[in-house]
């Protein structure tokens, strides 16, 4: 252990991000790292716990508690405050293929299992992750690697998402012939059409990941739709086995009078073609918000990109609107440590908000009744949105489901709405087509310990396994089902 008094000696600080009112005039990233000094300090916080449950990553209340890919958190904290950072960074690439990806935009499950946390501010776990891969980077210590032998076997990979490239670059690393398949322009999945370029950098942060793959021995196919263009069975005769990870991004629907009116869009459309224009030098077409009145639906993370995003291009207004109620600022007594504590976020989303217009613009226990449009040269267009205020409360069958508040309905003005209201599960094209059974979430069925599908020699890994998650549940799924490959092509 480090420093045996380092939790009494120091404070949590976190590197100071860029400010709300600099950062929202650019698409630049708004994290920074520490300096090496800092680092050091935040490393002698962790306590080295016996039992540390900060890189359990067990499932506890029904959330994931801890970190899922299992990050020897306290070894590398110790090898930080140690100033062996090169240690820290094979430690820490040991559990996890793209610490500079969970760096960045991971909600850390980890600190809210942190001992340290259950007195104090918990340890700054995932800055100091972001630091050492960081560091490494700028060290050059971060090189490829290919594997000294191949062992004549080959993978096929369908998706390019953090479970695609995790399972990917385990079967690469084990000596197998991977080769990548997806069906964008780009290889990345939601990092790259998802995620906004603000929270992870396409250009410096994930090319750099794919180039070093890429010379490592992983081959990249783009624009090619497996279920389609080349279909599964094809693909199990060129390979001796197949990882299908297309994501869950079939997203959830509002159904309301006027959804079809022009200016309703969902989330990840609106995203995908902002990052579009943005890596074609602004050459391309997108769905912009400059001087709209803006209305996310969804109060969720994907919500939150959306708003960041609108305030970038101008926005006249935003608001983001909740469904469930407003969470407690601190832990309740039915959440105890170390579940994953469910208490309010203010996101960077929001912190823009409050800058640009000065309040927070989300609206808890809020519904949507109606998008209200008028005719705009021949076309229905959102000119409001109608909603009504909502209690959740039991019904017989003890559930609970929202109850309209009389006397509460209220009309906001509206040019651009965005609907952020989750993920249903995979997409059918490759599922259909290719006849993988579904378990009862419509996810594509195979078990967590073993990764298999109904279909011989095909593996099934993250969202499309699973249904809509994170990158650090993606990159456990994609390393875990590369073992189950490597079993099988052994
Ligand atoms: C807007 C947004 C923001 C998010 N922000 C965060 C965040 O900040 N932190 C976090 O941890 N998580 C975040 N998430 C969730 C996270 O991005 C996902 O859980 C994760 O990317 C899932 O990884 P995956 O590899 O399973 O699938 P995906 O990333 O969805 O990748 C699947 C890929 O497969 C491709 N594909 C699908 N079918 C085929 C086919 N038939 N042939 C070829 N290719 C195919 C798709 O085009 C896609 O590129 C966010 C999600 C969204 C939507
Ligand atoms: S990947 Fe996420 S949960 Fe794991 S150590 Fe990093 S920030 Fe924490």
């Amino acid at each position: 252990m480090g420093k045996a008094t380092g939790f009494m000696e120091y404070q949590r600080e976190v590197p100071k991000e860029r400010p709300p009112k600099d950062r929202i005039n650019d698409w630049k990233e708004f994290k920074n790292i520490f300096t090496d000094k800092a680092a050091k300090i935040q490393g002698a916080r962790c306590m080295e716990c016996g039992i540390p449950f900060c890189h359990s990553g067990l499932e506890i209340g029904g959330m994931v508690s801890g970190c899922p890919v299992n990050n020897l958190i306290p070894e590398w904290n110790d090898l930080i405050y140690k100033g062996k950072w090169e240690e820290a960074v094979r430690r820490l690439l040991k559990t996890n293929n793209f610490p500079e990806f969970t760096g960045r935009v991971c909600p850390a499950p980890c600190e809210g299992s942190c001992t340290v946390g259950l007195n104090d501010p918990a340890v700054t776990i995932k800055a100091n992750e972001y630091q050492i891969i960081e560091k490494a980077f700028a060290e050059g210590w971060i090189q490829p690697e290919p594997p000294e032998f191949r062992t004549g076997k080959s993978a096929a990979v369908v998706g390019s998402g953090p479970a695609g490239l995790a399972a990917a670059d385990q079967l690469n690393k084990l000596g197998h012939q991977v080769k990548v398949y997806e069906r964008q322009d780009r290889i990345g999945g939601l990092l790259v059409y998802g995620i906004p370029n603000m929270k992870l950098d396409k250009e410096k942060v994930l090319q750099r990941r794919l180039d070093i793959m890429e010379a490592e021995g992983v081959e990249f196919i783009t624009g090619t739709e497996i279920g389609s263009e080349i279909s599964l069975d094809n693909l199990k005769n060129d390979f001796d086995a197949v990882v299908i990870a297309g994501g869950a991004t079939k997203p959830r629907d509002l159904e309301v009078p006027g959804r079809e009116a022009e200016g309703v869009h969902f989330a990840v459309d609106y995203l995908k073609a902002n990052t579009e224009y943005i890596l074609s030098n602004n050459n391309k077409d997108y769905i912009s918000a400059e001087d709209k009145n803006v209305i996310v639906i969804g109060g969720g993370d994907t919500g939150t990109d959306c708003v960041a995003t609108a305030i970038r291009q101008g926005a006249k207004s935003v608001n983001q609107f909740e469904i469930m109620p407003k969470a407690p600022d601190a832990r309740q007594a039915n959440n105890p440590w170390p579940e994953w504590p469910k208490t309010l976020k203010v996101d960077y989303g929001q912190e823009e908000a409050i800058e640009v217009f000065g309040s927070d613009p989300r609206e808890f226990l809020i519904m949507t009744e109606e998008i209200i449009t008028e005719e705009v040269a021949g076309q229905e267009t959102v000119s409001g949105v109608k909603t009504i205020k909502i209690n959740w409360e039991k019904n017989e069958n003890n559930r609970f489901v929202p109850i309209k508040q009389a006397d509460t309905q209220k009309i906001w003005p509206a040019d651009l709405i965005l609907i952020a209201m989750g993920f249903l599960g995979p997409e059918n094209n490759l599922i259909k087509s290719a006849g993988l059974e579904l378990d009862g979430r419509s996810n594509v069925k195979a078990d967590y310990d073993d990764f298999k599908t109904n279909i011989e020699g095909v593996f099934a890994a993250g969202d499309m396994r699973r249904g809509q998650s994170l990158v650090v549940n993606a990159i456990d799924e994609g390393r875990k089902a590369a073992i189950k490959v490597d079993e099988y092509l052994s």
